[in-house]
C-alpha cells in the first residue's frame, strides 16, 4: 500500500525547500550530473522507519497568467484524489492571500488529511503571526522553517499518524505493474495480454479504489497485474497531464512487487525513464526493463548489444536488470518479458541459507577484507540474510562504521556474483559483533 504526502500551496511559499528537505537525498548531488534533478518533483522519504513518497506539487505548475489560479486549484483536486496526506503549505510573511483563499475552497472538499502547514517560522516572534491561519478554517496549524528544520518533527509525526497500514493485503500473488512514460506502449501490454477478457478481481478498497487489480491466470503464469494505463482522466490544464501521471506511477511503481518499465525504442532512454527507475530502486522493488517499439528500429548484428549497453550505462550503478526488447504490436517476446517479471520476483523473495552464505563469502572476505583504518582491522566474522520483503544481508564485524562505501559495493557484487539477485535491490548492513 502506497503512502503519499503531496505539498500544496501557491509559489513562493517554501514547498521546494520543504520537498528538498524531506528527500534529503545525497544522490541529488550525484543525479545533478546526469540532469536527472531538473524534472524531479517526488523522491522518497522517510520518518520513524516509515517511508513514504513527497511530491512537490509546485514543479507542475503552468507558468503563464491565465492558467495560473485554475491549474493551482486542478493540482490541488488532484493531490486530494490520489495522496495519503495532504500539506497545504502558507507563508507566515505573507499572511493569508486571495490565492491561498482559493485553493482553500478546494480543499474544504477533501476526504483526505490536510495539514496546514506555516512556513517561514524562522524564530519564536513569528509564532505568534500564525494564528491567523486559524482564519482558514481548516483547523491545526502546523509552524515550520523549512530552512531550518525547526517544526517538521512535528509535522511528520502527524502527517505518518494518517498514514494506511502496509498489511491488508489479500493476495499472496506476485504483484507486477507496467510503468512508463506516456505512449511506451502500456495499454497495448495489459490488451495484449489479457485480451478482452479484462477479469476485474479487485477494485481494492479505500483510497486506491482507481487501481485495479487484474488476475492473470495462463500459460503457467499467475500474478495480479496493476492496471493504471487504463485509468487516464482527463485534465482541463495541459501541464497536469503529467503530475496526474507522475501520481499514477509512483502508486503502480509502490504497490507492485515488480515493475515492469516501459522505455520507447525510437526515443531511446530519458531523464523521466531514469526517475521512475530509481524511484523503483529505491523503494526496493523488483525491476524489468522492456524496450519497446522494437519493430521500429533498423537492425544490424550489433544494434541490441549496443542498445543494452548504453542502456546499462545510464542506469549504473544498479543495472543488474533484465532488459528485454519487445514489439507488442508485433507480439515479439511479451512472454519473455512476463518470464522476467517472474524470475525477478523468485530473486525478490529468495533467501539464501546461512551456512551457504557463510561458505561461499568468508572465503572471499578473507581473500579481500576491507582495508584496515586508523591501524586498525576489521573483521568480518559472519553473514545473515534478514527476513524481509526484498533481500537485506547483515555482516556481523567487529567495527561496523569503520567500513566504508567501496567495499560495501564490493560485497554486494559478489553477492551479485554468486547468487542470483537480477533485478532486485539489495540492502547491507554492518553490525557491532
Ligand atoms: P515554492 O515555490 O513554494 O516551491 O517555494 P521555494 O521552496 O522555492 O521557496 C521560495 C523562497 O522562500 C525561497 O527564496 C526560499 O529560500 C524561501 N524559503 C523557503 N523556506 C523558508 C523558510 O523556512 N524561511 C525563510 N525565511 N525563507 C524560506
Ligand atoms: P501507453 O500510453 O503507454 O498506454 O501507450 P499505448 O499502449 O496507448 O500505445 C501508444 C501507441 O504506441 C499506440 O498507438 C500503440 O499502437 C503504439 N504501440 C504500442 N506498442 C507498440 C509496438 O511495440 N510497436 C509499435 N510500432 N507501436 C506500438
Amino acid at each position: 500500500m502506497s503512502n503519499i504526502v503531496a505539498i500544496v500551496g501557491r509559489p513562493n511559499v517554501g514547498k521546494s525547500t520543504l520537498y528538498n528537505r524531506l528527500t534529503e537525498t545525497r544522490k541529488a548531488i550525484v543525479d545533478d550530473t546526469s540532469g536527472v534533478t531538473r524534472d524531479r518533483h517526488y523522491g522518497v522519504a522517510e520518518w520513524i522507519g516509515k517511508p513514504f513518497t513527497v511530491v512537490d506539487t509546485g514543479g507542475y505548475v503552468a507558468h503563464s497568467e491565465d492558467v495560473f489560479e485554475a491549474a493551482i486549484r486542478e493540482q490541488v483536486l488532484i493531490a486530494i484524489e490520489e495522496a495519503t496526506v495532504i500539506l497545504f503549505m502558507v507563508d507566515v510573511t505573507t499572511g493569508i492571500t486571495d490565492l491561498d483563499d482559493s485553493i482553500t475552497d478546494v480543499l474544504r472538499r477533501s476526504k483526505k488529511p490536510v495539514l496546514v502547514v506555516a512556513n517561514k517560522v524562522d524564530n519564536n516572534q513569528l509564532l505568534n503571526d500564525t494564528h491567523i491561519f486559524h482564519g482558514l478554517g481548516l483547523g491545526e496549524i502546523f509552524p515550520i522553517s523549512s530552512m531550518t528544520g525547526s517544526g517538521t518533527g512535528e509535522l511528520l509525526d502527524e502527517a505518518v499518524s494518517h498514514f494506511n497500514d502496509l498489511q491488508e493485503e489479500e493476495s499472496t500473488l506476485p504483484k507486477f505493474s507496467i510503468v512508463g512514460r506516456p505512449n511506451v506502449g502500456k495499454s497495448s501490454l495489459i490488451n495484449a495480454l489479457i485480451g478482452k477478457e479484462r477479469n476485474i478481481v479487485t477494485p481494492i478498497a479505500g483510497t486506491t479504489r482507481d487501481s485495479i487489480h487484474i488476475h492473470y491466470n495462463q500459460f503457467g503464469h499467475e500474478f495480479m497485474l496493476i492496471d493504471t494505463a487504463g485509468l487516464r482522466k482527463k485534465t482541463k490544464v495541459k501541464e497536469n497531464l503529467e503530475f496526474y501521471s507522475v501520481m499514477r506511477t509512483i502508486k503502480a511503481i509502490e504497490e507492485a512487487d515488480v515493475n515492469i518499465l516501459m522505455i520507447d525504442a525510437v526515443d531511446g532512454i530519458e531523464s523521466q525513464d531514469i526517475n521512475i527507475f530509481h524511484l523503483a530502486e529505491k523503494n526496493k522493488k523488483g525491476i524489468v526493463i522492456l524496450i519497446n517499439k522494437w519493430d521500429l528500429i533498423e537492425k544490424n548484428q550489433n544494434t541490441t548489444k549496443v542498445f543494452e549497453e548504453t542502456i546499462r550505462e545510464r542506469l549504473a550503478p544498479f543495472n543488474d536488470v533484465p532488459i528485454v526488447f519487445t514489439s507488442v504490436i508485433e507480439k515479439q517476446r511479451i512472454f519473455k518479458a512476463v518470464e522476467a517479471a517472474q524470475a525477478v520476483y523468485e530473486n525478490k523473495i529468495k533467501k539464501i541459507p546461512t551456512s551457504k552464505l557463510n561458505d561461499i563469502m568468508l572465503p572471499i572476505i578473507e581473500n579481500t577484507p576491507p582495508p584496515a583504518l586508523k591501524g586498525k582491522h576489521i573483521k568480518i566474522k559472519y553473514i545473515t540474510q534478514i527476513q524481509a520483503s526484498s533481500p537485506m544481508f547483515a555482516f556481523f564485524c567487529n567495527l561496523p562504521q569503520y567500513i566504508k562505501d567501496p567495499y560495501k559495493r564490493f560485497l554486494e557484487n559478489k553477492l551479485r556474483e554468486n547468487f542470483d539477485f537480477t533485478g532486485v535491490p539489495i540492502q547491507i548492513f554492518f553490525r557491532q559483533k
